[in-house]
């Protein structure tokens, strides 16, 4: 793996509409590339053209433009990272990009909902619980609640154990947490027992929203790269994806339908959202209020 510093000419994309699933109204990324390698992760796929996503590209003046976009933008909006490449990665424990982004965002009064699987985001817990004053949501993704497993398709990311000890943590300093429960691997992670321990572990940890994904992406780059993960670690499974999906880009899990209703009775039990509350802006009495 290699680090390479970039400089970067824009950091917000815009969202016409905030998304249906993350509620998201702006999102940015510092980094390039991901050092959790997660085999399935999308952002191997061709049209984002990363060349070697092993290799991590830092945006290095990524403060400077976020200080100057985001301060002109008309409308107030959740701000997200964390979709495609995590901005708490081993990297960032050098660099630091990640909590000088949060002051910005808390400078300028900014929702913000970020995503990850490290447990390094603890270090900004103070910036976090400051902008959870407005709204802070932090988002776990977990695909499966076993570390064994995890540690196989998500070699270089922090277990979920210390995922979910994360969760407890920030939701003790008042951020709003969840998890991010996508994908589901087919014929690895779709097991009635897998999704119960993902939400169990969740809830015990005071998430307050499961976001599902039942099935995974499969695109070009991204797809040869998954298979020959699969010939590396599950000899075999290869050939039922190939004969199951052929060329398909959304690939769901054969049980779904059950993995969903099992999912369902779960969510009423535990009285859990199956998305990120939409942003609402407090009204101008309210800011004044809260000045
Ligand atoms: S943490 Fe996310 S961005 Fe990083 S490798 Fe895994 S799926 Fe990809």
């Amino acid at each position: 793996m290699a680090v390479h510093e970039i400089q970067a000419k824009t950091m917000l994309s815009h969202h016409t509409s905030p998304d249906p699933w993350f509620g998201l109204k702006y999102t940015f990324n510092i980094y390039r590339g991901c050092q959790h390698r997660c085999i399935y992760c999308d952002s191997r796929s061709l049209c984002y053209g990363i060349d070697d996503f092993d290799d991590i590209l830092v945006k290095v003046n990524a403060i400077e433009r976020l200080a100057d976009e985001l301060p002109r933008k008309r409308v107030v909006g959740l701000v997200g990272t964390g979709s495609m490449s995590d901005p708490y990665g081993p990297i960032e424990a050098e660099y630091g990009l990640a909590r000088r982004a949060l002051e910005v965002v808390l400078r300028h009064r900014y929702p913000l909902h970020l995503i990850t699987k490290s447990d390094l985001v603890l270090r900004d817990t103070d910036l976090l619980a400051r902008i959870a004053e407005r709204a802070a949501y932090v988002s776990f993704t977990v695909t499966t609640a076993d570390d064994e497993l995890a540690a196989r398709l998500e070699p270089g990311a922090p277990s979920p154990t210390r995922r979910y000890a994360a969760m407890a943590a920030l939701a003790r300093a008042g951020v709003t947490v969840g998890v991010t429960m996508m994908p589901i691997l087919p014929m690895i992670e779709d097991t009635l027992e897998n999704v119960t321990a993902v939400v169990e572990s969740a809830v015990a940890a005071g998430a307050t929203y499961v976001l599902p994904g039942f099935g995974m992406t499969l695109r070009n780059r991204q797809r040869d790269y998954y298979y020959a993960q699969l010939d590396r670690l599950f000899p075999g499974l290869r050939a039922r994806y190939e004969r199951r999906y052929g060329e398909r880009y959304d690939c769901s899990c054969p049980n779904t339908a059950q993995l969903q209703a099992h999912f369902d009775g779960l969510v009423a039990q535990h009285g859990l959202q199956t998305r990120v509350p939409p942003y609402v802006a407090p009204s101008p009495g309210q800011q004044l209020s809260l000045l």
